[in-house]
């Protein structure tokens, strides 16, 4: 397997940017110290970056997709200020049971399901049992494991209250950490191709 069809699946809030709870202000927007630098090194290995993110605050009525999109090309600035790039953003806007149609669905992409995985493994031929996902909550490790990925936990975000509560492959302190044990396995994996 080649690691241009590896994904580097990642979580938004609490994992890349500060979580600050619906976060829907462009403004508010804040990177955790050493994402850029974790992003823009995986950049430089080839591994493809995602974020995918649950973004049930537009079913809930508190914001909209356009809010999303704003907050999405601040992340990318910012991100590039850095030298970092992601190659797409996936969002679920849905929620099972709050809100009224469309956004109230039982949808196939909220994660812990696997739908954001699927759509861009298929959009960029991406091998998802080599790939990895990095989160701070229990529905990124689960989407992980129902899509065959390799799962961190970051402590960073809710990552110390969910902690006990789902088993992740590895546990890091910040998404830097997590990069790192990452690529430590993909430097394995090209030795023994
Ligand atoms: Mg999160």
């Amino acid at each position: 397997m080649s690691v241009e069809t590896t994904a580097l699946f990642l979580d938004r809030d609490g994992t890349i940017n500060v979580e600050a709870e619906y976060l829907s202000d462009p403004d508010r927007v804040e990177l955790i110290p050493g994402s850029a630098e974790a992003i823009r090194e995986a950049n430089e290995t080839g591994i493809r970056v995602f974020v995918i993110t649950n973004q049930s605050g537009v079913a809930r009525g508190l914001y909209t997709e356009a809010d999303i999109l704003a907050v999405h090309q601040r992340l990318e600035e910012l991100l590039a200020a850095r030298g970092a790039k992601l190659d797409a953003l996936y969002y679920c806007p849905h929620h099972p049971d709050v809100g009224s149609p469309p956004y109230r669905i039982v949808c196939s992409c909220r994660k812990p399901k696997t739908g954001m995985l699927e759509q861009a493994a298929k959009t960029h031929g991406i091998d998802l049992a080599s790939s990895f996902v990095v989160g701070d909550k229990c529905s990124d490790i689960e989407a992980g494991k129902n899509a065959r990925c390799a799962t961190t936990l970051v402590m960073t975000g809710y990552g110390r209250i969910e902690r006990d509560r789902c088993r992740p492959d590895h546990i890091a302190d910040n998404l830097y950490e997590a990069w790192h044990h990452i690529r430590g396995i993909l430097q394995s994996r090209k030795k023994n191709a």
